[in-house]
């Protein structure tokens, strides 16, 4: 385990204690299942656990156990803000700077409690006491697993915490096919198997809900994909009128900026989603190999993440954001065609 004062953390979890967990804004099935997993793992040591979004997330994320008691900041921030107040210890899950939870960032800032992060993504800020920030773990379910682990809080692994951490591990490695992913992955995955994380129905969740209009919206994603073959770079661009015409809710359109991606030859790929009601154009970044789309957002679209992953914005419009984009791209030619 790097940086992080085991100990400490030890001896603060050995009375009860107020405990809220956070994911980011927009969480992702990482975020949901190192929470939750996090969650069943605090309630067995007695604590009083409160797991508090900024916002709401997808469906097919809603059927994690324990799923029913996350509170959303955004529908419910004065009595999150309550419970942020009194809260001992605050464990912020799967980010690496308070302003990716949003709305919620004031409140966490002026909170007196003890923050403890678990987080893989690059350059943490470092608003914690205890940091366990570690970028080559594949996910933060995988990290709190170890942070299990380090606690010597093994056979407390219930299947409701294998499901959790499955669920986690498996979004963020995308089905175990990622980089990230490596032998150490797949033995922690092989023992929540054993501990009662029923693999089969966990991929049927994530991945076999979509509404046939989810379906329909992929079709226009993959009709307005563009290749550039010499940049190696494939992208999407979804208005939000073709959000409109396929009745689009919170989620659908995760996990499209891999079409791109899956094309022979091509090491980037973007998705450009238009958000009236944000005002803003949503970005998201996939790369493979060397291509450091984390660097690349953070240059140029005011975001960030891992080297091939990362989400990004812009107050341009969409077809300006998409223009900055091909603009920006032969400064980058050497590295995307080396
Ligand atoms: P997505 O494209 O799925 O929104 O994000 C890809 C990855 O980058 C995720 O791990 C996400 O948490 C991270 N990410 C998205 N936006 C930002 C950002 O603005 N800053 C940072 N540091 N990470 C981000
Ligand atoms: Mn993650």
């Amino acid at each position: 385990m790097k940086a992080v004062d085991i100990s400490g953390i030890k001896s603060l979890l050995n009375q009860p204690k107020n405990i809220v967990i956070v994911p980011h804004k927009n969480p992702d099935g990482d975020a949901i299942g190192s929470c939750l997993g996090l969650y069943h793992l605090l309630l067995q040591l007695n604590h009083h656990v409160t797991i508090i979004a900024p916002n709401d997330y997808p469906h097919f994320l809603k059927w994690m156990p324990a799923n029913e008691k996350i509170l959303i900041y955004e529908t419910d921030s004065k009595k999150c803000e309550a419970i942020i107040q009194k809260a001992e210890l605050i464990f912020t899950l799967d980010f690496n700077a308070l302003f990716r939870t949003g709305e919620m960032e004031t409140p966490l800032k002026e909170a007196k409690a003890i923050k403890i992060m678990i987080d893989h993504h690059q350059q943490p800020d470092d608003y914690a006491k205890y940091v366990y920030s570690d970028v080559m773990m594949s996910s933060t379910a995988e990290m709190v697993y170890h942070f299990i682990s380090k606690l010597s809080l093994n056979n407390l692994i219930t299947p409701h915490i294998g499901t959790c951490l499955y669920a986690g591990i498996m979004t963020d490695t995308g089905s175990f096919r990622f980089p990230n992913t490596n032998s150490t992955t797949h033995r922690i995955i092989a023992d929540l198997i054993d501990k009662g994380a029923n693999n089969s129905a966990i991929h049927h969740n994530i991945y076999d809900t979509n509404s046939y209009q989810r379906t329909q919206l992929l079709g226009r994603a993959l009709n307005n994909l563009h290749v550039l073959p010499e940049l190696k770079t494939a992208y999407i661009v979804l208005s939000q009128n073709d959000l409109n015409e396929f009745n689009f809710k919170k989620g659908d359109t995760e996990g499209f900026v891999n079409y791109g991606l899956s094309i022979e030859g091509i090491v980037f790929a973007a998705i450009f989603i238009e958000s009236m009601q944000d005002e803003i154009i949503k970005i998201s970044f996939r790369s493979k190999g060397s291509f450091d789309v984390n660097e690349f957002s953070r240059a140029h679209f005011g975001g960030g993440g891992h080297i091939n992953a990362a989400g990004g914005k812009s107050e341009l419009s969409l077809s300006q954001t998409v223009e900055k984009f091909i603009s920006i791209l032969p400064q980058h030619k050497s590295t995307l065609t080396k």
